[in-house]
């Protein structure tokens, strides 16, 4: 038994099959089959890694199901490393998958600014000339397979360039990095430059370092470890001799990722940008102005169950004066997007997707809130086809509005 094998059966073996994690699991939720419960997936890598059970198609199948929502490991009493175990799985078989082309653009446009540019120029000519809205007419993005990932793409938004560095506006309390991730700047400006707003008026120096990069997610759980040390080891050296206080991550999927880095130095310091607001000493009770509207809270689960600093979200709204805010039952499971899953799996997407909207609609609202840029970008998507006009924001996008 190879090396790797002996490790994957050791985080295993730690499972006690007590079953407590399987109601938390939307796809044995959906299912109802113990091979897509924590659990049975659990079991199948022991039986792989213990010899007993050769690499088949419903092997791999059971495991690509998987969302990494990670709700089981936050409910598991043993504390079975499940996201890892997955992850370190996934990386040992990835020779024997294949990743579809859709996932493929993703990655390649969210590892390579040049990608980034070409893509931005592109979407301007298609987003503005009103194209989109004629392909999307005559079912192109259909007809060439992209359906799942055009209906992502956002409207248009006005962007800036970006700077690497933007001063204090106040006596600066000292300098913190911003991680914009790889999609940011691309498809939620208006979280950018909200988060510099917002960071830069309370009195910190902000360092976007241009070097910075993708954080790895895509390629860590689509088992290319060592695509995704590339991008670990490049974040590092983009944000290392800055001497910051923390590195604000504005999407908690990439927050979840860079706060599990091996580099301890680095990953200590990551913190959700609502997380790091609400520790700081700054009074907000006189720089923010009322606003009068109702606000439908959804956490990411990479917020819930990978940082875990869920809460502060409501925290730090709590602060606007008159904001009405109304959190999503604790009983919504994962909204579906995962990553790149909802270009893999759009069947378990959209249900998992059309159950968190039917229960979100219930309640009206102005804004649903969501910390993290995929589930977003997945939810504004299910809106839009339900003709619904409910705009989908940040949670610093609504503090910077209401900034005096
Ligand atoms: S809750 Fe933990 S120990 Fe129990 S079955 Fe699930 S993964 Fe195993
Ligand atoms: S990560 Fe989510 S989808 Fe995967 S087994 Fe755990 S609860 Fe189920």
């Amino acid at each position: 038994m190879n090396e790797i094998k002996k490790q994957l059966l050791n985080v295993a073996d730690s499972c006690v099959k007590c079953g407590i994690c399987a109601p938390h699991c939307p796809t044995y939720t959906h299912t109802q089959n113990e091979n897509e419960s924590p659990r049975g997936r659990i079991a199948l890598i022991q039986a792989w890694a213990g010899g007993h059970l050769g690499i088949t198609d419903n092997l791999l199948n059971h495991i690509d199901n998987c969302l990494l929502c990670r709700a089981c490991e936050k409910a598991c009493p043993a504390v079975v490393p499940y996201g890892k175990l997955i992850d370190d799985f996934r990386a040992e078989i990835h020779e024997e998958q294949s990743t579809p082309i859709t996932v493929k653009i993703v990655k390649s446009i969210a590892e390579s600014k040049r990608v980034q540019r070409s893509v931005q120029l592109i979407l301007n000519v298609y987003q503005q000339n009103k194209l989109q809205k004629t392909a999307r007419l005559l079912r192109l993005p259909k007809l060439f397979g992209l359906n799942e990932l055009d209906r992502l793409v956002p409207n248009y938004q006005e962007k800036e360039t970006l700077k690497n560095y933007y001063a204090a506006k106040n006596e600066a309390k000292g300098d913190v990095g911003l991680f914009v991730g790889c999609m940011g700047e691309l498809f939620d400006f208006a979280t950018v430059s909200a988060a510099i707003k917002v960071l830069t008026q309370i009195g910190f120096n902000v360092h976007l370092p241009n070097n910075q990069t993708c954080c790895g997610a895509l390629a860590l759980h689509d088992g290319d470890k060592n695509g995704s040390l590339k991008l670990e080891q490049q974040n590092k050296i983009a944000f290392e001799n800055k001497d910051l206080q923390a590195i604000v991550t504005i999407a908690s999927g990439c927050g979840t990722t860079l706060r599990e880095y091996s580099a301890k130095n680095f990953s200590v310091k990551v913190m959700d940008i609502s997380h790091f607001l609400i520790h700081t000493d700054f009074d907000f009770s006189n720089t923010l102005k009322p606003l009068d509207e109702n606000v439908r809270l959804h956490s990411p689960c990479s917020l819930k169950n990978g940082l875990r600093t869920d809460k502060s979200v409501s925290k730090l709204l709590q602060k606007i004066p008159e904001l009405k805010i109304s959190p999503l039952p604790e009983t919504i499971q994962c909204c579906g997007a995962a990553g790149s899953y909802s270009l893999r799996h759009d069947k378990m997407a959209k249900t998992l997707l059309n159950e968190l909207l039917t229960t979100a609609l219930e309640t009206p609202s102005d804004y649903l809130v969501s910390s993290n840029i995929g589930c977003a970008l997945h939810i504004a998507a299910g809106l839009r086809e339900r003709g619904e006009k409910i705009e989908v924001i940040h949670p610093i996008v609504l503090l910077a509005r209401s900034f005096i």
